[in-house]
């Protein structure tokens, strides 16, 4: 038996990168995983290999969010855990030059987002008094980046969100947290080097972490072990934590 045997998980952003490693790691747990994100084939092969169910969505739509949602409860139960994961870096630009149209797709996505999950997983969790939602956050939320102008808002929305949503939700016995991973291995991270614009693009790629960093702790979140922590965002750059996960001794 898992951690996680028989739990309903919904990963966003579960095509590539964190979010598809975390679809592995809480799977390999025992949970029933539902899979999110635009890219039907890349959720599709990675259902198939982890036994979970893809449902082909766009965060940014909120009907489609809701009905992606729906869809894995009538696969697999009522929904445990949602992980808010999906997120995209673009535009880089400077705000002086940015394209608005681009600039909103952003907050669609990397804030709107959010909102969409949280506004269709919160009233069952809340009427069951269970649940754990987790919003993938960044440094980027906390520190303004040159070039991040759409991310960094978005991002301080998104973790702002979160806490609105701990103080509605928490009384009923829903657990919401966020988890700032820092820098990790991912495709994100390929784009943001290439951009050259800001101190993150200098880094070299193995400066990051391997994405199955973030998934375990995403996974040791979801435990009673990480309940101190409800409210509030974890910084896995934070060796009290990776050595609390155990991901380092
Ligand atoms: P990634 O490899 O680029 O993956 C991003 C995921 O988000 C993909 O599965 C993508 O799927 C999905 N996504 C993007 N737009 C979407 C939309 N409109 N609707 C549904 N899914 C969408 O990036 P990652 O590094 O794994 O990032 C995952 C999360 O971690 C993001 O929230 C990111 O901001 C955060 N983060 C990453 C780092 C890092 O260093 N990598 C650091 C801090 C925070 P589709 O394209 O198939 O839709």
């Amino acid at each position: 038996m898992g951690a996680m045997t028989g739990k309903v998980v919904v990963i966003t952003g579960a095509s590539r990168g964190i979010g598809a490693e975390a679809a592995r790691v809480f799977a390999a747990a025992g949970a029933r995983v539902g899979l999110l994100a635009r890219d039907a084939g890349a959720i599709a092969a990675l259902a198939a290999e982890v036994g979970g169910l893809a449902v082909a969505c766009d965060v940014a739509d909120a009907g489609a969010v809701a009905a992606a949602l729906a869809q894995v409860e009538a696969a697999f139960g009522p929904l445990d855990v949602l992980i808010n994961n999906a997120g995209v870096i673009e535009p880089i630009a400077h705000i002086a030059e940015a394209d608005p149209e681009a600039w909103g797709r952003d907050i669609d996505i990397n804030l709107k987002g959010v909102f969409h999950g949280l506004r269709a997983a919160l009233p069952g969790m809340i009427a069951r008094h269970s649940g754990t939602i987790i919003t993938v956050s960044s440094g980027a939320a906390h520190n303004p980046l040159e070039g991040w102008g759409a991310y960094c808002a978005a991002k301080a929305g998104a973790a702002m969100l979160s806490r609105v949503a701990h103080v509605e939700a928490g009384p009923a016995g829903v657990r919401i947290m966020g988890l700032s991973p820092g820098t990790v291995a991912t495709g994100m991270q390929v784009k943001i080097r290439a951009s050259g614009i800001n101190p993150i693009s200098q880094l070299a790629p193995d400066a990051h972490i391997p994405a199955d960093w973030p998934a375990r702790a995403l996974l040791w979140m979801c435990s009673a072990d990480a309940d101190e922590f409800r409210g509030q965002e974890i910084a896995l750059r934070e060796d009290r934590i990776r050595r609390r996960i155990g991901l380092i001794a």
